[in-house]
């Protein structure tokens, strides 16, 4: 087992999810009602090891949607499909220092890395026009809920509808970003704006647990592989470029902190949500929906740092 004595690190974590209980910092999104109406006491925390050892802890049932964290699923799904210099011909790797729905565009006039929201809608462009472009919209949708679950080895992958639409009624800052890349002909040829903004939102409207999202992060720990199923679901190439670009961009305007204490390749979203990679090892989801003013969770942060200062995972420890 990656993880000889697996009790003592469950009773380790049990400790850690105790103490990170206490913490009542941070605030509830609120920029739609759907977020804002979580209950800001959800705390559940799971692990699921390269070897398929599983342990969760807390509320690891209460459904959630993805929200950015499903910006690295679709990002690694597009790369599978398109190879790298397909997809970096259209999005940079460089992290933007700015708020992720900034109105920016790096010096090649193209979104700075796919973990911000222009990167995002582009990746979403991108699936819809140059991934099996014949396929119909409806089945766009599928054939990316079906990858969802085959990289959650089979785990169920709701829709929260009510999330999609009240993200389409808010969504003049999306609007914005994609009419400015329309703009800056950052589009590849053909795509209908709406239907990538359509795909994008639907995308972060997945609905998972922390127990799903756990088998998630692990398929990328283990390069692809899940260790559930089995099954090879992405390129190992694609999983090694997602894992880079979640170290450096995948926290906000935390990044770099986050990259520096932490050392893992991690990727936060609004509804509270952390996907933690600890490459060869484990696949770590954390939910818990108050959020530091960077936009993270406020227990995922605190958690990921106590275990790290206690287990060694950070990439540059044991040297
Ligand atoms: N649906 C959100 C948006 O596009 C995602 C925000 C997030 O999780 O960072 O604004």
């Amino acid at each position: 087992f990656v993880i000889p004595e697996f009790v003592q690190f469950t009773c380790k974590i049990e400790e850690t999810f105790r103490l990170c209980s206490e913490n009542k910092d941070g605030k509830v999104a609120s920029y739609i009602p759907q977020l804002a109406h979580m209950n800001p006491n959800y705390w559940g925390v799971s692990f699921c090891t390269v070897d398929g050892q599983r342990f969760s802890i807390g509320d690891d049932n209460i459904p959630f949607t993805m929200q950015s964290a499903s910006k690295v699923l679709t990002y690694v799904i597009a790369h599978s499909e398109l190879g790298a210099e397909r997809i970096h011909s259209y999005i940079g790797q460089e992290p933007s220092g700015r708020m992720f729905n900034e109105l920016v565009l790096n010096h090649n006039r193209k979104p700075h890395n796919p973990m911000i929201n222009a990167g995002a809608i582009l990746t979403a462009s991108l699936l819809q026009n140059l991934v099996r472009p014949e396929m119909r919209h409806c089945d766009k949708f599928q054939w990316i809920t079906r990858y969802f679950k085959r990289l959650a080895g089979g785990m169920p992958i709701g829709f929260n509808n009510a999330v999609f639409m009240s993200e389409i009624e808010d969504a003049d800052r999306n609007f914005a970003l994609a009419y400015y890349m329309k703009d800056n002909h950052c589009f590849p040829e053909g795509t209908n704006m709406e239907s990538c903004l359509d795909l994008y939102f639907q995308c972060c409207s997945m609905e998972v647990t922390t127990e799903t999202m756990s088998v998630i992060a692990a398929t990328l720990a283990n390069g692809g592989v899940c260790p559930i199923s089995g099954e090879q679901v992405l390129q190992s190439e694609s999983v090694r470029d997602a894992l880079s670009i979640m170290h450096s961009c995948g926290m906000y305007d935390y990044s770099g902190q986050f990259a520096f204490q932490v050392g893992l390749p991690a990727k936060s979203g609004v509804s509270g949500v952390i996907m933690c990679v600890v490459p060869n090892t484990l696949g770590i989801c954390c939910f818990s929906p108050p959020l530091d003013k960077y936009g993270n969770s406020v227990r995922g942060v605190q958690f990921c740092k106590a275990l790290v200062d206690y287990f060694n995972f950070h990439r540059y420890d044991n040297l």
